[in-house]
């Protein structure tokens, strides 16, 4: 829907707005964008929309930091030459042809993405399923959601979410296990934080290793042993049994195999001291969460990445599934269990079958009336017979020569798949690489022989669904850029190329998706979930015009569904949804004296999957600019590991090079990783080189949760960071980590051989040889430190500070003298000694995204004027008063502040 809006009498005028979706996590909050005459967008949040209610996070709030055309890939480009749409595409269809013709269609695969729109991945499964004839199309979701998906399908019969967001507010007992909501989605986060604040009554438990910033809300944390929540589940339903807080009838008229799950159950948690002692957790603790568990009835259990991702995530699923059947608590308002799915748009892809096991609208491979109906809806030549590749095996299969054409399309799978180093090595190896992304250069792009150009947010147009299967459109709100095309429009070229022109013939992304409705409801008599033939004859300004709904949505129910399951009646084939019978698993990978700490991967609260967006945004990259591994107090001391000096960090498969955060937060005998960093922003820390390529046999989702590994101290001759508002090359730093900041970029950077001349070394680096350059420097080599400024008419352009150990000068003043035309006396004085003169303070690291506030002010001002509360912080200093995404931080800065 677009606005026009015309406001005079001297207020700025608003040329139009759009409302749109958000394109980062699963919780799809609507956004209002609006352009200005002069193109300037501003962000906001859609106070209508039902996901967020006007909320934005802090990366929902610097989507305008990210829309710049910096790295874009903007023209097609065939082994490193820019080429006609016409050639790129040629080549595409005629390389894929080639190898199908010798090699058959499975020698062919696509690795596609939950970024895509649900318009992209319907006609991208539909090509290969329908037209190639493989189901070699899998898309990086497997990596995050799909032992949520393999665990409903054998509780339920389908991939099927049976709650809404709403339920959350409505519930008396929010259960979040395995997910730090506080950061991974963080507007639900402020959601439940604030139906906590309106019902004193409702409680909320937090299940985690790490104590994370979700504990903020919780009235029992759990710091579970990695890996066991399946016990304390298990336990659970053990103990449901014994208080008799069984639903009888709907157990028996409804469910069916729970015997045999019990008895499982009860061979290794039988009793609260089992639990305890499997769990790591004290007798009180697990019998007051069972004792919470029994009598509430209004019980929602959250879940996300922390349950999935493990080589027995669909069990882990399942345990958590079988409380909620055996109570009852599932269909009705604020209770039941509820993925929260990592990416916008994961749940688009499992709607249209994105995943190598599954086909469109909800079916399946293995059921032959399924692929027929498919087939000739369609009016395909073939039907894929079999399951196709799961990422991790298709990256395999390409390493070992059998994939021998690969289309990658909106991923970046050399930094995101387990074994990176292997699925590099895999992807050198692959006779043909195509990759569609909106960036020039990514870990990935590195290896295409064919680089198509990809419309991304604000440019494109189509649908995405959120974890409560609620369809929301994401709108264009720019012109695309060079020839930048939309994802759909690139596959349905190929596909015409390859002879499919009548199957493939689309004018609008309206047009794919009221086909995606119109297979969703049909011949579907009610036996398949998926169904939003209530959407199928939109024109196209009822497509452009639609409003968010949740599926199904059928001409019996035009406004959508809130809840699924209310009836009883599930998708299996009696309609009874199934106990699962859960084994005692524990890690794939055993602890030895080689690696003994386990390694857990995840997001931070400011940066989104291989930061190719979000690392654009100065904001966003204030927050933790650098990679770190987090440790415990007492690991640290054992491998004598200082705070903030780097590690390398290795285990079986590869090793990484980080800065050390030492945290009680951490589990001792865990360690933290985030999984952003990549070989854009950093010399060595793609995470996942760490992890091994095990997964779970249901799902086939990768164990990025439990890898053993050692860590030991990185010593390096030298230490240093630079700024500068010219992006560099550093050629001689054996380590570097590099971050936006405000109109520079800034590098920490550390070296195992001292250049033989620093000024000169500083020079080539910094000034390039250009004249007229105002240099200033100090250099004490008996020491190895060295600092040198260039300023240019009378504006810092760039510094550089070297020692000989990690204990270097703060940064946040330097980088704030950026900001500065023309730098005052004082300041210039000051440079070299890396502090300011006189009674100027330094704000430290910044918190607050949105209002900039940094770390040693708020730790002042909470000191000085004795403040006990965020809100009393927000009223003083404003920090925490926007998206609230710092909250978390500011209570426990308090908390350091009050006990020092
Ligand atoms: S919670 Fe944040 S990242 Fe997620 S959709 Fe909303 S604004 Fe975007």
């Amino acid at each position: 829907m677009v606005i026009f809006i015309f406001i005079f009498l001297g207020i700025k005028s608003v040329f139009s707005e759009v409302k749109t979706t958000c394109p980062y996590c699963g919780v799809g909050c609507g956004v209002l964008a609006q352009v200005d005459e002069e193109g300037q967008v501003t962000i906001s949040a859609d106070p209508q929309h039902p996901s967020n209610f006007g909320r934005l996070c802090s990366k929902g709030a610097a989507l305008g930091d990210t829309l710049s055309m910096e790295g874009r890939l903007l023209y097609p480009e065939v082994e490193g030459n820019t080429q006609s749409w016409d050639t790129a595409l040629n080549t595409v269809a005629y390389r894929f042809q080639e190898v199908i013709k010798e090699h058959g269609p499975d020698s062919v695969a696509f690795y596609v993405s939950g970024q895509l729109l649900t318009e992209d991945y319907y006609v991208a499964n539909k090509l290969m399923k329908g037209f190639i004839g493989s189901a070699n199309i899998d898309t990086n979701s497997r990596l995050c959601m799909s032992s949520v998906v393999a665990a409903q399908k054998r509780a339920f019969g389908a991939d099927t979410v049976p709650c809404s967001y709403e339920d959350l507010e409505r519930a008396k007992l929010v259960i979040l296990t395995g997910s730090n909501t506080a950061w991974c989605h963080p507007v639900l986060f402020q959601r439940i934080k604030k139906a906590k604040q309106d019902n004193p009554d409702m409680m909320v438990v937090v299940i985690d290793p790490r104590h994370t910033a979700t504990c903020d809300i919780a009235d029992i944390h759990l710091a579970i042993k990695p890996g066991t929540d399946h016990v304390l589940f298990n336990g659970l339903l053990v103990n449901l049994k014994n208080a008799n807080e069984k639903n009888e009838s709907f157990v028996e008229n409804h469910t069916e195999g729970l015997d045999e799950t019990l008895e499982m159950a009860k061979s290794y948690a039988s009793t609260s001291e089992e639990v305890a002692n499997l769990c790591d957790l004290n007798i009180e603790s697990v019998e007051n969460f069972y004792r919470l568990f029994a009598r509430t009835e209004r019980v929602v259990t959250v879940y996300s990445q922390g349950i999935n991702q493990w080589s027995y995530g669909t069990d882990r699923v399942n345990s958590i599934i079988n409380c909620h059947l055996f109570t009852g608590r599932i269909g009705r308002p604020g209770m039941g269990p509820f993925s929260l799915t990592g990416q916008p748009n994961a749940m688009g892809g499992r709607e249209v079958g994105g995943l190598a096991n599954q086909l469109a609208a909800h079916m399946v491979i293995d059921n032959e009336e399924h692929r027929n109906l498919v087939k000739e809806f369609w009016q395909a030549p073939t039907i894929a017979d079999k399951e196709g590749l799961k990422a991790v095996d298709l990256f395999a299969a390409m390493e070992s020569g059998k994939i021998k054409a690969i289309w990658i399309m909106a991923t970046n799978p050399a930094v995101s798949l387990p074994d990176s180093d292997k699925v590099k090595r895999a992807l050198e190896k692959c006779d043909f690489v195509v990759v569609s992304d909106c960036m020039r250069s990514t870990d990935t792009t590195r290896y295409a022989n064919v680089l198509l150009p990809a419309q991304t947010w604000g440019e494109r147009d189509g649908t995405v669904t959120n974890s409560e299967r609620r369809i929301t459109r994401q709108r264009a709100f720019l012109a695309s850029p060079g020839e930048a095309r939309a994802d759909w429009w690139i596959i349905s070229e190929v596909a015409k190329r390859l002879g499919y022109t009548g199957s493939f013939f689309y004018n609008e992304a309206a047009d794919i998706f009221k086909e995606h409705a119109y297979l969703s409801g049909y011949k579907n008599n009610g036996e398949r979930d998926f169904n939003i033939s209530g959407l199928q004859d939109l024109s196209y300004t009822e497509y452009d015009d639609l409003e968010t709904i949740q599926w199904p949505v059928t001409k019996e129910k035009p406004n959508g569904t809130a809840r699924l399951f209310a009836d009883g009646y599930f998708y299996t084939k009696n309609q009874k949804a199934q106990f699962i019978s859960v084994k005692n698993h524990v890690p794939a990978s055993c602890l030895s004296a080689r690696y003994p700490l386990r390694l857990n991967t995840g997001r931070i609260r400011d940066q989104w999957h291989t930061m190719t967006r979000t690392g654009k945004s100065a904001r966003l990259s204030g927050h933790i600019y650098e990679p770190y591994v987090e440790i415990h107090p007492l690991d640290a001391k054992l491998i004598s590991l200082q705070d903030n000096e780097l590690a390398e960090v290795s285990s079986a498969s590869g090793n990484v090079v980080c800065r050390v955060k030492i945290s009680q937060s951490q589990q001792q005998g865990s360690v933290f990783i985030p999984m952003h960093w990549n070989e854009q922003f950093a010399s060595r820390a793609v995470v996942d080189s760490l992890i091994a390529a095990v997964v779970d046999p249901f799902s086939g989702q990768p164990e990025y949760k439990a890898t053993p590994v050692n860590i030991k101290s990185y010593q390096a001759h030298w230490y240093g960071f630079l700024l500068s508002r010219r992006k560099l090359d550093l050629v001689n730093a054996s380590y570097w980590a590099c971050s936006r900041g405000q109109g520079l970029w800034r590098y920490e950077i550390a070296g195992d051989q001292i250049p033989q001349d620093w000024a000169e070394c500083a020079r080539s680096l910094l000034c390039q040889h250009a004249e007229q350059v105002e240099w200033t420097e100090y250099h004490d080599a008996a020491v190895n430190r060295y600092r040198a400024a260039r300023i240019e008419n009378g504006r810092l352009e760039s510094c550089i500070f070297i020692g000989p150990d990690y204990f270097l000068p703060e940064r946040d003043w330097l980088i704030r003298l950026f900001k500065d035309e023309k730098l005052s006396e004082n300041d210039r004085i000051s440079i070299l000694s890396g502090k300011p003169a006189g009674e100027q303070k330094d704000a430290g690291r910044m918190v607050c995204a949105c209002f900039n506030v940094g770390i040693n002010t708020l730790s002042e001002t909470i000191k000085s004027q004795n403040l006990l509360t965020p809100e009393q912080v927000g009223e003083v200093l404003n920090a925490g008063t926007n998206c609230g995404s710092c909250l978390p931080e500011i209570r426990e800065l308090i908390q350091q502040v009050l006990i020092n």
